[in-house]
């Protein structure tokens, strides 16, 4: 896999090299002085060319980059937004079950209070004193009964409070996280909007540039650009190095490229140079 990489990039030196030649060939083979400054003011016209595509297709990058994470910031305040219905729902059946469990306890101690009434009647019936004490342990017993299911309630009771609490914090966090998720989504389908008009109106500008360049320098600038991770195929030179792969540039080299008498690529990454006093000159463009 390395292997092939390395293949295609050199491919790519080879088939910038063949064009510095090519497109010197092109050119009156006489060198007078004033041929000199044709030449040298087509090149500099090819290079600058080169130039605005890039900075077109740098801007699309950029768009096509920023829309890329746009849906995911959503996405994620969409989960959030989920997550915390699912904890509120479930909040809200805890406090159901709580409610379920007090009426359960209600039951238990009306019948606690039915059989100690039932018992205090057959008190008045005993037919002696075993039986009677007997019927009052019983009445003990249930009143014990009503007192144990009367603290489980008192419990269930605060627990219903705490979670009511908890509930209440977590629908203002949601009211909040809708409010965001909102509003970004109002934001995110303005940026859509926008970028998709600026896309376009950059797509139509490349495609009118495109005219303009030599065809065989356009296909040599995309093929460099597919495989330069930063999308650069063509850049200047930044204290004494290649702007796309940081390898140090001789210095003989750094004059051609100042002089653009022909096309000059990086020997490293395989970009195109154009010398930074072009650029300048030429003021602000695309
Ligand atoms: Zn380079």
């Amino acid at each position: 896999m390395a292997k092939k990489k390395a293949e295609e990039i050199t491919e790519n030196v080879n088939v910038n090299e063949n064009i510095n030649i090519e497109n010197l060939q092109e050119q009156p083979i006489e060198h007078t002085g004033s041929n000199d400054t044709i030449e040298e003011q087509t090149i500099a016209k090819k290079l600058l060319s080169l130039h605005n595509i890039q900075q077109i297709c740098s801007k699309i990058d950029q768009i096509r980059v920023i829309r890329g994470e746009l849906p995911n910031e959503v996405r994620d305040l969409e989960d959030a937004h989920e997550g915390m219905l699912t904890r509120i729902s479930k909040y809200k059946e805890d406090v159901q079950d709580l409610e379920q469990r007090i009426t359960n306890q209600d039951l238990k101690i009306k019948e606690s209070i039915a059989l100690i009434k039932r018992y205090e009647e057959q008190q008045n019936n005993v037919r002696n004193n075993r039986e009677y004490d007997s019927l009052t342990k019983e009445i003990e017993f249930q009143k014990l009964e009503i007192q144990v299911a009367e603290k489980h309630k008192t419990r269930f009771a605060a627990e219903i409070v705490t979670k009511g609490e908890e509930i209440a914090q977590f629908e203002t966090k949601l009211e909040e996280i809708a409010d965001i998720l909102q509003q970004k989504k109002n934001e995110l389908d303005d940026i859509i909007a926008d970028t998709e008009k600026e896309e376009k109106e950059l797509m139509e500008k490349y495609d009118l540039y495109k005219k303009n360049v030599d065809q065989r320098l356009l296909v040599a600038f995309e093929r460099i650009r597919k495989n330069a991770r930063n999308g650069l195929a063509i850049v200047q030179i930044d204290r004494e190095a290649c702007g796309g792969c940081f390898s140090m540039i001789p210095p003989q080299r750094q004059l051609d490229i100042r002089l653009h008498k022909k096309i000059i690529v990086c020997e490293a990454c395989g970009r195109i140079f154009i010398d930074k006093q072009l650029v300048e000159n030429q003021g602000p463009e695309a």
